[in-house]
């Protein structure tokens, strides 16, 4: 069976690749499947955002589709930025004004819980799907530390290793993530162990 990726995100491709592998006879990126084609992510949820997306592309190519939609949930916003995490500051994708905006917004605030959390759904051509969500806790720092990863990772801290996810290399940040929460959840309904 084949199955294709809602995105041609190298870093998504593999991480998708090496957990998903096995279930597959062949993972493909959109581009490597020839499609091309922008789904408007207008749900109120990461789950309804990502089924949208997996539904479109297993229309459109007659094959399996999977779709992943994360963002950064934080406490004490009432989990925002949540669906809109990529859009946060008003300009899709400037991290840099996402964090100063979140660290702005958090400037005297204790509570500095917060997780990510990755929305991912596998859509069959019969119109059938297989939902799963993963999540990666942690706190928001005071100040960007670290260079590796991307959007909020800088300011993300994992207390337990008292680092942010933007100073851990991309295999321990992919063996926690919670993208690869979410795959190896999906891995286990499609399995049927869930
Ligand atoms: P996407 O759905 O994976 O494209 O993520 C949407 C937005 O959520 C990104 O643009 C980032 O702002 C944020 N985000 C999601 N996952 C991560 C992560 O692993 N690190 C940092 N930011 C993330």
């Amino acid at each position: 069976m084949k199955l294709i990726i809602a995105s041609n995100n190298a870093h998504k491709l593999i991480e998708i690749k090496q957990i998903l592998g096995s279930e597959f006879d062949e993972i493909l990126s959109m581009r490597e499947a020839g499609i091309d084609h922008e789904t408007i992510e207008d749900g109120s949820t990461f789950m309804e955002n990502a089924e949208k997306k997996a539904r479109e592309i297993a229309e459109i190519s007659g094959c399996c589709a999977l779709a992943d939609d994360s963002g950064l949930c934080v406490d004490a916003l009432d989990d925002g930025p949540g669906i809109y995490s990529a859009r946060f500051s008003g300009v899709h994708g400037d991290d840099a004004a996402n964090n100063r905006l979140l660290l702005e917004k958090l400037e005297g605030v204790e509570n500095r819980c917060a997780h990510y959390t990755c929305a991912m759904v596998l859509a069959r051509p019969d119109g059938s799907i297989v939902e799963a969500e993963g999540y990666l806790y942690g706190e928001i720092g005071f100040e960007e530390i670290g260079s590796n990863g991307f959007g909020y990772d800088p300011l993300f801290v994992l207390p337990e290793r008292g680092c942010t996810t933007a100073q851990i290399s991309a295999e321990e940040k992919n063996a926690i993530s919670h993208r690869a929460n979410a795959l190896h959840a999906l891995l286990k309904k499609l399995r049927g162990e869930a």
